[in-house]
C-alpha cells in the first residue's frame, strides 16, 4: 500500500500537550512529503499511576479545528490526524471530532474483551484502524485483534509492529522480533504493515537504524514520533525526532527508496536459480534422512533399544558443529536447525 513506491509516512508528538504544541508541530510536518497523518496521543496508557495521563477532549477539539482550518501535506490534502482509542467512549469521542483514523494500542490488542467491545463501537463507521502488535510475541493474538475488526465490516485496516514487551530487549525498549510481523505478512498478504521505530528503539539514535531495516523488510510505512522540544516532553521525551531530525531522516528513505531499481535485476535469475536447486537438494537429502530414521526405528524396536540416545545425539552435535565452523556457518543457526531436525526424526521414529 505503498504510494509510489514511497512509504507511508505518520508522524507526530507522542502526546498532545498543548494547543500550541499541537500547531506547531502540524506547520511542520504538513510540509514533508509523504507525511499522510499526524499522530497525538491524547490518552495515554501509562504504567504507573500520578503522570500526564493525556488531555482527553480538548485535545480532540484542537485536532478538530487544524482538520478544518487551510493547513495541507505536502501532496495538497487537507491535514487529518489519528490518535489511540482504548474503550467505547474513545471511540465515540474521536468520531464527534471527526478523527476517522484510530489505532488500537499494544496493551489493548493483547485484550480480546476490549477489543471485542471496540470492535462493536466501530461497526459500521468506516474508520480507518491500525493494530499494534499485542505486548507479547503472540502473532495470533495480533491476528485475532484484526479479525475482529475485519468482522464488523471495517476495510480499512492495517498494523503497526511496535516491538515486544520482554525481559531482555538488548538494547531497544521493545525487542523488534522481525520475524513476527512477517509471519503476519504471510497470513494476511494484503494487509498494510507500518513499524514503529520509536517505541522499538525507546531512544532517538535508534529511529533512523530501525526505520531502514523497516524498509529493507518492505514495510508499507512508518509512524515516529516528532515533538518540537523533545527535552521537555511530557512522555517519551527520549525517543522523539525533533521536526528537523525528522526530515532529514526522510529525504535519506526517499534517497534509499528512489535508488531501488523498479525491476529486478538481471544478475539475480542465475544465482535465484542455484538457491532453487540447492533447496531441492536439501529437501530430498531430508527426506532420505527421514528414511534411514525410519529404518533405525525398526532395527531399535526389534533390539529394544529406546528412540532418544543422548550420547549418539550429543556426538552427531559435536561433529557436525565442528564441520560447520570449517565452512564458516554461524553455530546457533546450524544448532537450532540440527535440532528441528532430530525433533522431526525422533516423531519420526515415535510413530
Ligand atoms: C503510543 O503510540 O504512544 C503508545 C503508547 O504506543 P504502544 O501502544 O505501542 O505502547
Ligand atoms: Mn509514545
Amino acid at each position: 500500500m505503498k504510494q509510489n513506491n514511497k512509504p507511508i509516512l505518520i508522524a507526530g508528538p507522542c502526546s498532545v500537550e498543548s494547543r500550541e504544541q499541537l500547531q506547531q508541530v502540524t506547520r511542520e510536518l504538513c510540509t514533508v512529503p509523504h507525511v499522510r497523518l499526524i499522530r497525538g496521543g491524547v490518552w495515554k496508557p501509562r504504567t504507573r499511576p500520578g503522570g500526564f495521563e493525556g488531555i482527553g477532549e480538548p485535545a480532540l477539539q484542537w485536532m478538530k479545528e487544524l482538520q478544518e482550518s487551510d493547513l495541507r501535506f505536502a501532496d495538497n490534502s487537507p491535514v487529518r490526524f489519528c490518535c489511540e482509542v482504548a474503550s467505547p467512549e474513545h471511540v465515540e469521542l474521536c468520531l464527534r471530532y471527526g478523527i476517522n483514523s484510530l489505532w488500537i494500542g499494544a496493551r489493548t490488542t493483547t485484550n480480546p474483551f476490549m477489543v471485542e467491545e471496540l470492535a462493536e463501537a466501530l461497526r459500521g463507521t468506516g474508520t480507518h484502524v491500525m493494530v499494534k502488535n499485542p505486548l507479547s510475541p503472540d502473532v495470533r493474538l495480533w491476528l485475532g485483534a484484526i479479525e475482529r475488526l475485519s468482522q464488523v465490516g471495517l476495510r480499512h485496516l492495517a498494523a503497526i509492529h511496535r516491538g515486544f514487551s520482554m525481559y531482555n530487549t538488548q538494547s531497544y525498549r521493545n525487542a523488534p522480533l522481525w520475524e513476527l510481523p512477517l509471519q503476519l505478512r504471510r497470513s494476511c498478504p494484503g494487509l498494510p504493515i507500518l513499524c514503529d521505530p520509536s517505541h522499538i528503539g525507546g531512544n532517538s539514535q535508534l529511529v533512523e537504524p530501525l526505520s531502514l531495516a523497516a524498509m529493507q523488510l518492505e514495510f508499507d510505512g512508518l509512524i515516529i514520533e516528532v515533538h518540537p522540544h523533545p527535552a521537555n516532553a511530557l512522555t517519551d521525551g527520549a525517543q522523539q525526532l525533533t521536526p528537523a531530525d525528522f526530515k532529514t531522516l526522510t529525504d535519506k528513505l526517499n534517497t534509499l527508496l528512489s535508488q531501488q531499481p523498479t525491476s529486478s535485476d538481471t544478475r539475480l535469475t542465475p544465482l535465484r536459480q542455484q538457491i532453487d536447486d540447492i533447496d531441492h537438494e536439501l529437501l530430498r537429502l531430508l527426506a532420505q534422512r527421514m528414511e534411514l530414521s525410519c529404518q533405525i526405528a525398526d532395527v531399535k524396536r526389534e533390539s529394544q533399544m529406546t528412540v532418544y540416545q543422548a550420547d549418539r545425539w550429543n556426538a552427531v552435535m559435536d561433529d557436525r558443529l565442528q564441520l560447520a565452523s570449517q565452512l564458516n556457518l554461524d553455530a546457533d543457526f546450524v544448532k537450532e536447525m540440527l535440532e528441528i531436525i532430530h525433533r522431526e526424526s525422533v516423531r519420526v521414529q515415535m510413530n
